[in-house]
């Protein structure tokens, strides 16, 4: 696959890049467009990378005819929907963007308690719509993520324990191949791809809508944060583990080792009940005991203000490394480590964060989708957040270190949408036994490898490194 020369084109090539043009309504942004700059960023600011052309589709013929030109090109080809991925996969240096974002489409059947949400979505957007109508699926933590790379990666939040991963709650999807052709996945139609898209990430073609399985939720649920002081952080966090291991599965218990602008540090949990205010008062009650906390914010609020309330710790621009890994349990030991790695943290913006997983996640067999790891309870990463490229080093040096003295308490597995430029070896981890699958699926659906700007499924793994 080629580096597109732009000035070194065949006649052919031009004419098509001319149709595609034409076709997208002045939505292929070339680098002398004054929307390049702005069109070519994504959310993490460390990623800076210039493709030589941005195909902006606003349909799904769209999709295919930049599909088309991308291998009469033979071309690298890239998918953006919310542009979140921390490794910056959704831009790629010299290629063809096929940018989702502008597809916004959703609607919502109240009756069958579906949504048919087009790919380039927010997850804020997809929230407030369906909030809109009393329901809610699965969705993360930071309302600018988009819902297509989230839900082909599998997909966790407030919900997860309770409904199932994104990936679960998908009824079907639409799905362009790299041969340029429409396909509809679901459970009837295409099985295998709809298999490899539940986690395979944006290996196997460009999804332009998903269909979602709705359930009941909000307006108002029992959430919020409660944060005990750094001196009294590990007896909480003892506590946190039982707690959280013997949770029901209405209730999510995220937590973090953060510190606040006046350098004090904290040990936060951040839980949401879904279901009853009662019953989740009841449920809730010795974790607000314990200690007690120095600060307890959990109260009756929008289920729509929990899906926001982490925006504002992760705005778009700044820079941002995070190395994660799977957890079984929270030993003594694995809370001294983490308590002894969070005091070297280079900034306050600097987190050491436990997103809760399990209950109905835990309940689907590994083989049933391709996202794998479902036996882990906790998805562990320390995050680095900050603005000069000058420090790059010692923030993204304290996030490796912290990982690997993590290493011996980790499952071994990794979250696929939590991945960086890591190498093959982290990409069967996030895969397990399902990778030798996904690696047929892959030389079936994109056996030129067109869709490589991901964690790309290509490589043969000796078995004793899966
Ligand atoms: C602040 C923050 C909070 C997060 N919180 C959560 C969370 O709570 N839960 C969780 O599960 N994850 C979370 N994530 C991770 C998130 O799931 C991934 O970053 C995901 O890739 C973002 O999707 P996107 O559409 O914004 O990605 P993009 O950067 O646009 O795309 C990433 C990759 O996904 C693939 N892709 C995207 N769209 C398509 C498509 N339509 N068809 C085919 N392939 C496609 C492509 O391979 C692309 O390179 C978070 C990320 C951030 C930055």
């Amino acid at each position: 696959m080629n580096d597109l020369d732009l000035a070194a084109l065949r006649k052919t090539d031009v004419l098509a890049i001319e149709t595609l043009r034409t076709r997208l309504n002045d939505g292929l942004i070339l680098p002398d467009d004054p929307r390049y700059d702005a069109s070519r960023r994504v959310w993490n600011g460390m990623v800076d990378k210039k493709p030589a052309m941005i195909a902006r589709c606003g349909k799904t013929s769209d999709v295919m005819e930049a599909i088309k030109l991308a291998t009469s090109l033979n071309v690298v080809t890239s998918i953006r929907a919310g542009g979140h991925n921390i490794a910056g996969c959704s831009v790629c240096d010299d290629g063809l963007v096929i940018d989702l974002s502008h597809m916004k489409r959703i609607e919502i059947d109240a009756t069958r308690r579906a949504a048919r949400a087009e790919a380039g979505l927010t997850l804020g957007e997809f929230d407030r719509a369906t909030q809109a109508q009393g329901f809610a699926t699965t969705m993360g933590v930071n309302s600018d993520t988009g819902i297509a790379g989230l839900t082909l990666g599998g997909g966790f939040g407030k919900l997860a324990r309770r409904f199932g991963l994104t990936c679960d709650n998908l009824i079907a999807a639409d799905v362009v191949t790299a041969d340029g052709q429409l396909r509809r996945a679901s459970p009837h139609d295409d099985a295998d791809l709809f298999w490899a898209i539940r986690g395979g990430g944006g290996n196997f073609g460009v999804v332009t809508s998903f269909e979602y399985r709705l359930h009941p939720v909000g307006p108002t649920v029992l959430a919020g944060s409660l944060a005990y002081d750094f001196s009294q952080a590990r007896e909480a966090m003892r506590f946190y583990s039982g707690f959280s291991r013997s949770a029901p599965d209405e209730l999510s218990l995220d937590a973090a080792l953060a510190t606040d602008p006046a350098g004090e540090r904290w040990f936060r949990v951040s839980a949401c009940y879904v279901g009853p205010v009662e019953k989740a008062e009841r449920a809730l009650e010795p974790l607000r005991k314990f200690g007690p906390p120095r600060f307890d914010a959990i109260a009756p609020i929008p289920y729509l203000q929990v899906q926001s309330a982490n925006d504002s710790t992760f705005p778009a621009g700044r820079r941002y490394y995070w190395k994660a890994q799977f957890l079984r349990g929270l030993t003594d030991g694995a809370i001294d480590t983490l308590l002894a790695e969070y005091v070297k943290a280079p900034a306050a913006s600097s987190l050491l964060v436990l997103q809760h997983v399990g209950g109905a996640v835990a309940r689907v067999s590994n083989s049933a989708t391709a996202y794998a790891n479902r036996d882990a309870l906790y998805d562990c990463f320390p995050i680095s957040i900050w603005n000069d490229p000058g420090e790059d080093e010692r923030h993204i040096e304290w996030a490796r270190r912290t990982w690997s003295a993590m290493r011996p308490f980790s499952t071994g597995g990794v979250y696929v949408n939590n991945l960086g430029d890591e190498g093959d070896e982290r990409i069967v981890a996030a895969y397990g036994e399902n990778y030798p699958r996904l690696l047929t699926l892959k030389r079936k659906y994109d056996p030129t490898n067109l869709f490589r700007s991901n964690q790309n499924i290509t490589r043969s793994v000796p078995p004793n490194r899966r």
